[in-house]
């Protein structure tokens, strides 16, 4: 079981894409979640498959049993709409991410791997819309995002000293607003990609003129397709690199530039109404890519554009199947 891979958080969306391209490379991979397995986006029968409760150190100790490498992504988050209201849930993930970095020590793991987040970086360098895209060393002085980014920035200074004091390998990925298929895009947790594709292809199959647009949408962001993801997160976690890095795309748009990209796919022109108290996060953000490019020689393949039509597509028919 040595060579075999623990994905926690196998059921959401990531976990979900990360676990096929495991198998599909051959690997041996034991999938845990909270959620019952009815309700993964994604569940493999090739897969171990277990229901469990991370942030309970009993249940990180079966799960990392003989286990060589452990990929931990399970965490109780969401978009702007949920960590800006959830400050607190989004803290408790500490409890996962402590238990599993104890569980893997404690069982001779390989190496371990935590996804962090964008949301780590200091307030200062993303308060315009035309911001310098964010580097690694842009994390300090510490002022990341209030509950999910505290937590997330916490979960990597642990990481580091599990490495220094125990000698466990860790490997940290910073993940910049991922999409793609089988990801959330309704009920609260949704990002902005996919909620501007649910909210254009439910404009479309009910023939209205208008969507919601949350903020005035010159707000700027860059958003990393998930196969890009997946294969960035996969060289993070076998390389030799202990410090984080930004796996996330420089192709900076404002969110009005998204909703125009998202309503040429559709082929639709919808008046925008702008929401100007609902949850707009920081103004500018952008994914600054030179050390993983120079280090593993990984940058994103995909084009906003083509990740969109592949996520429009799917939304749109699931609205569409009702
Ligand atoms: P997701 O919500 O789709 O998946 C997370 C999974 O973790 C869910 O299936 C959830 O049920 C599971 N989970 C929550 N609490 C658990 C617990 N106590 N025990 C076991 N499982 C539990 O989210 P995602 O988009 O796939 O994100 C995966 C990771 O990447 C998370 O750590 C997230 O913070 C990080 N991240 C994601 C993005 C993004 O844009 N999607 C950006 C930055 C960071």
């Amino acid at each position: 079981m040595a060579d075999s891979v623990l994905v926690c958080g196998a059921g959401g969306f990531i976990g979900g894409h990360l676990v096929k391209h495991l198998l599909a490379s051959g690997r041996k991979v034991r999938a845990v979640d909270i959620k019952p397995r009815e309700q993964w986006y994604q569940p493999f029968a090739e897969a171990d498959n277990h229901c469990a409760d991370l942030r309970d150190l009993t249940a990180c100790r079966h799960a990392a049993e003989g286990i060589g490498e452990i990929y931990n992504l399970a965490a109780d988050m969401g978009g702007m709409g949920f960590i800006e209201t959830h400050k607190a849930e989004c803290m408790l993930n500490v409890l996962i991410n402590t238990h599993l970095l104890m569980a893997a020590r404690d069982a001779g793991a390989r190496r371990f791997f935590f996804s962090s987040s964008a949301c780590v970086y200091a307030a200062n360098h993303q308060d315009r819309p035309d911001i310098t895209a964010l580097r690694e060393d842009d994390a300090y002085p510490a002022m990341p995002e209030d509950g999910y980014g505290w937590e997330k920035l916490f979960s990597e200074r642990m990481c580091r000293h599990f490495t220094e004091d125990y000698g466990l390998p860790t490997r940290v990925a910073r993940y910049h607003n991922v999409y793609g298929t089988f990801e959330t895009y309704a009920g609260g947790r949704e990002k902005a990609p996919a909620a501007i594709c649910r909210k254009v292809a439910t404009a479309k199959l009910r023939g209205e003129t208008s969507i919601e647009i949350w903020g005035d949408g010159e707000q700027t962001r860059s958003f990393t397709y998930i196969d890009d993801c997946v294969h960035g997160s996969r060289l993070v976690m076998d390389s030799a690199v202990a410090e984080p890095l930004n796996v996330g795309s420089s192709e900076k748009v404002t969110i009005n530039q998204l909703v125009s990209i998202v309503e040429d796919i559709a082929g639709v022109k919808l008046e925008r109404r702008h929401q100007l108290d609902a949850p707009r996060g920081v103004r500018g953000r952008n994914s600054d890519n030179t050390r993983i490019e120079s280090l593993l020689g990984w940058s994103p393949s995909t084009s906003l554009r083509d990740g969109l039509t592949e996520l429009y597509r799917w939304i749109h028919d699931r609205i569409a199947r009702g």
